[in-house]
C-alpha cells in the first residue's frame, strides 16, 4: 500500500469543472492527470488531456487504464458496470460500492441510517397507489424526487397539498421515485471529509449552504453552529466514510434542525460545490486532498485560517467576470464553460476574511 511517486498519474471520470480543479491540484504536487469523459471539449481538457469515450466502451476504458497508475471520479453518475470494468485493471477510489449507495437515493437513505447517520422520513414510490400510501403515512409538505441521476435541484416535485400529488408523479416521467417529509430545517450545512488508504481520517470546517431553485448560491465559513454542533456534524461525516471503507473526499449535506438534530440529506463520493471554499482558506485544499487520498499520501490538515463565503456564477452571472476580477480580496474562479446556460455553473468567486 505504498504511495504513488510524483511522476505518476491519475486518472480522473467526468471532466467537467471539479475534474478541471482535481487536475490542477495533481499538478501541483508533481503528479499529471488524464480524464475519461463522453462530451467534445469538456472545461477539465483545457488542463490535461481526456480520453474521448462511452462509459460502457470496455475497450477505451482499457485503452485509459493502461495510461494511469489510479482512477477516481468527478461525477457520481458514472455507471458502477464503467468501474467494474476498470477495477481489475487499475486501483479505483472510492471503489463501486460508495458510488453505488450514492447513486439510488433509497438505498443512501437506508446505508446512512444502517450508519448511524439519521435522514428524513422516506418512502419508495412507483406509482400513483405508492405514493398515496406515502402521503398518507409521511404527511404533508413533502418533496418527490427520483430515486437516480437528480443534481441541482432537478428531478424533485414539491407536494404542498394533495393536488399537487398527481403533477409531481407525472414530472418522474416514470422513472422510480422516492418520497421525502419536508424538513423544516433551520438551516442546511455541509461536512467534506476525507479518508486516506490508511483509514485516516480528516473533516473540514461545516459550511453553511444557501440554495436557490435546488442550486448551490452560496458557501459560508464558519457556519452559524455551536461547537458542539460542528464536532457532531464532522463525527457523522467521518463515520460514513469509514463504514464504506471509502477512499478520497466526500460532501456530505445535512440538514440542522430546529431542535438541534442533524439529519444526512445526501452525500457525494467526489469533490464538493461547498467544499470550493477550502482553496483559499485552508493550507490543503479539498482538491489537494483528495488527490492525496487516492494517491495513498498522508491526508494534509484540514485546518481553516480564515473565514470566507463562496458564491456560485449560474447561468449568465458569468458575464461580470471583468468587475469581479477587479474586485479586490475576490478569488475569482472561471470553468471554461463556452455557453452559458441557465443554471449552468460557469464559475465562483471567494471572498476571503482579511488581516487587520
Ligand atoms: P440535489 O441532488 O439536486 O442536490 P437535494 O436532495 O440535495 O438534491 O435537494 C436540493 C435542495 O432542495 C436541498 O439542498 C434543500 O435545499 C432542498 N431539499 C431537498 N430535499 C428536502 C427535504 N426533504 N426537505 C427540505 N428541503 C429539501
Ligand atoms: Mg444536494
Amino acid at each position: 500500500m505504498s504511495a504513488l511517486p510524483p511522476g505518476s498519474t491519475v486518472g480522473i471520470l467526468g471532466a467537467g469543472q471539479l475534474g478541471r480543479m482535481l487536475a490542477v491540484a495533481a499538478a501541483r504536487l508533481g503528479l499529471r492527470a488524464r480524464l475519461y469523459a463522453p462530451e467534445a471539449d469538456p472545461p477539465a481538457g483545457h488542463v490535461a488531456p481526456v480520453d474521448r469515450g462511452g462509459w460502457g466502451d470496455a475497450a477505451a476504458l482499457a485503452a485509459f487504464a493502461a495510461q494511469v497508475d489510479v482512477v477516481t471520479l468527478e461525477f457520481e453518475n458514472v455507471p458502477v458496470a464503467t468501474l467494474e470494468i476498470l477495477a481489475p485493471l487499475v486501483p479505483v477510489r472510492p471503489g463501486p460500492r460508495a458510488l453505488a449507495m450514492a447513486q439510488d437515493r433509497v438505498a443512501e437513505k437506508t446505508f446512512l441510517s444502517e450508519a448511524g447517520a439519521p435522514t428524513v422520513a422516506f418512502r419508495p414510490v412507483d406509482d400513483a397507489a405508492s405514493l398515496e400510501r406515502a402521503i398518507t403515512e409521511l404527511g404533508l409538505p413533502a418533496i418527490l424526487k427520483t430515486r437516480r441521476l437528480g443534481y441541482d435541484g432537478k428531478g424533485q416535485a414539491r407536494i404542498a397539498a394533495p393536488g399537487d400529488a398527481a403533477p409531481a408523479l407525472a414530472a418522474m416521467n416514470g422513472a422510480p421515485a422516492v418520497l421525502e417529509a419536508m424538513a423544516p430545517f433551520a438551516r442546511e450545512i455541509s461536512v467534506v471529509v476525507a479518508r486516506g488508504l490508511d483509514g485516516a481520517t480528516a473533516a473540514y470546517d461545516p459550511a453553511e449552504n444557501v440554495h436557490e431553485a435546488g442550486i448551490l448560491r452560496r458557501s459560508a465559513v464558519p457556519a452559524g453552529i455551536y461547537d458542539e454542533t460542528r464536532a457532531r456534524a464532522q463525527a457523522i461525516a467521518a463515520q460514513i466514510v469509514a463504514a464504506l471503507d471509502y477512499v478520497g473526499v466526500m460532501g456530505v449535506e445535512f440538514f440542522h434542525m430546529p431542535d438541534g438534530a442533524l439529519l444526512v440529506n445526501e452525500v457525494a463520493p467526489r469533490v464538493h460545490n461547498t467544499g470550493h471554499w477550502t482553496m483559499e482558506a485552508c493550507a490543503v485544499d479539498q482538491f489537494s486532498q483528495h488527490v492525496r487520498a487516492v494517491c495513498g499520501w498522508p491526508l494534509g490538515d484540514p485546518l481553516r485560517h480564515c473565514d470566507a463565503a463562496m458564491e456560485n456564477l449560474i447561468g449568465d452571472e458569468a458575464a461580470d467576470w471583468a468587475r469581479l476580477s477587479a474586485e479586490p480580496g475576490a478569488a475569482l474562479h472561471l470553468y471554461g464553460k463556452a455557453e452559458a446556460r441557465p443554471g449552468r455553473k460557469m464559475g465562483h468567486v471567494t471572498r476571503t476574511s482579511r488581516m487587520a
